[in-house]
This record gives C-alpha cells, sequence and structure tokens, in this order.
C-alpha cells in the first residue's frame, strides 16, 4: 500500500532536505536561499511493508505580488488537494507570520496534519524547546507532533513510525 503525503510549510524550513532524509536519495534540491523549490517534487519512500509518496512544495508565500510567488503558492496549494495527510514543517522556536498563513491554509484544506519541529540540531538546551512545542501543539489538533532534524537525521525514523501508522 502507498500513501501520499504532502510537506508544507513556508520557505526555508527545511522541506527538501526532510523529503531526501525520508528517501534516503537527493531528489530535491536544499538551498539557505529561499525559492529554490519552483516545482512539485516527488520522492518515494520503500520500506519492507509499505510505501510512502511524499510530495515536496515549494514554501507557501504571504506576498502574492510576485508572479512567481504565486505561481508556487498554487503549486502548493493544489499538491494539498489530493493527498491523504500533510507534514506541516516549521523551525525550533522560531515562528514566522508566513507559518500562521500556512496554518491558516491546512485548516481551511481540513486535511489531516502530522506538524514536523524541523532543526532541532540548532538548540543545545532542549528544555528551550518545550514551551514552544506546546504552544504549537494547541494551535490545531494535530495527528502528532514530531522534533526531529532533517540535517542530522535525528528523529527521523520516529517520523517514518508516526506516517506509517496514519496510513
Ligand atoms: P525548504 O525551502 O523548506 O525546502 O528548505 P531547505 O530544505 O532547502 O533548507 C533550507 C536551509 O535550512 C538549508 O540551508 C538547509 O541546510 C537548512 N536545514 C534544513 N534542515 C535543517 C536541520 O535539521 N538543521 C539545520 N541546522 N539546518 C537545516
Ligand atoms: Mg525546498
Amino acid at each position: 500500500y502507498a500513501g501520499l503525503v504532502a510537506i508544507v510549510g513556508r520557505p526555508n524550513v527545511g522541506k527538501s532536505t526532510l523529503l531526501n532524509k525520508l528517501v534516503g536519495q537527493k531528489v530535491s534540491i536544499t538551498s539557505k536561499k529561499p525559492q529554490t523549490t519552483r516545482h512539485r517534487i516527488v520522492g518515494i519512500d520503500t520500506q519492507e511493508n509499505f510505501q510512502t509518496v511524499y510530495v515536496d512544495t515549494p514554501g507557501l508565500h504571504i506576498e502574492e505580488k510576485r508572479a512567481i510567488n504565486r505561481l508556487m503558492n498554487k503549486a502548493a496549494a493544489s499538491s494539498i488537494l489530493d493527498v491523504e495527510f500533510v507534514l506541516f514543517v516549521v523551525e525550533g522556536t522560531r515562528w514566522h507570520d508566513d507559518d500562521q498563513m500556512v496554518l491558516n491554509k491546512l485548516i481551511a484544506a481540513k486535511k489531516p496534519v502530522i506538524l514536523v519541529v524541523n532543526k532541532v540540531d540548532l538548540y543545545k538546551d532542549k528544555a528551550e524547546l518545550l514551551p514552544h512545542l506546546q504552544w504549537l501543539g494547541s494551535q490545531l489538533n494535530f495527528l502528532d507532533v514530531v522534533p526531529l532534524s532533517a540535517e542530522t537525521g535525528d528523529n527521523v525514523t520516529a517520523l517514518r513510525k508516526v506516517v506509517q501508522q496514519q496510513l
């Protein structure tokens, strides 16, 4: 059985890095520069008993003045429509207006959401993260909240298990 899962979030939170880690291949270009991912990129995680198709999306942008931003928003929004659920990627303790905008779109789309709190490697003191995690977790009835590091791979296996349970 193969499930379809979208990876969404504002630019630069680490969506493409996470996709590459999940599928064990560099299928999506990552960069410090926002807007590196301009199209939908699909990666397949094949395990013994299950297969997950992940769709990496361009980041969603509040700023819709530029045509390229409008196009990328459209691509991101349409890839949410036909998935079983969504991985909503945010950064450790940083919450931007863009994160809120993505969250509002997810609420409107009425899709089940797993919250992925990325870049936890940046926090030496994990206790620093807890109040933020609790606040984040209260913003929506998330299927689960998974803190991880897409870069180091820390806790990515836990995310894979959570995804498998939902499929
Ligand atoms: P996207 O725009 O959401 O697809 O973000 P990218 O995957 O392109 O990553 C944006 C930047 O964040 C890149 O410089 C990545 O190396 C960095 N990054 C991604 N994941 C992590 C992480 O877990 N820890 C740290 N420290 N940096 C990360
Ligand atoms: Mg990307």
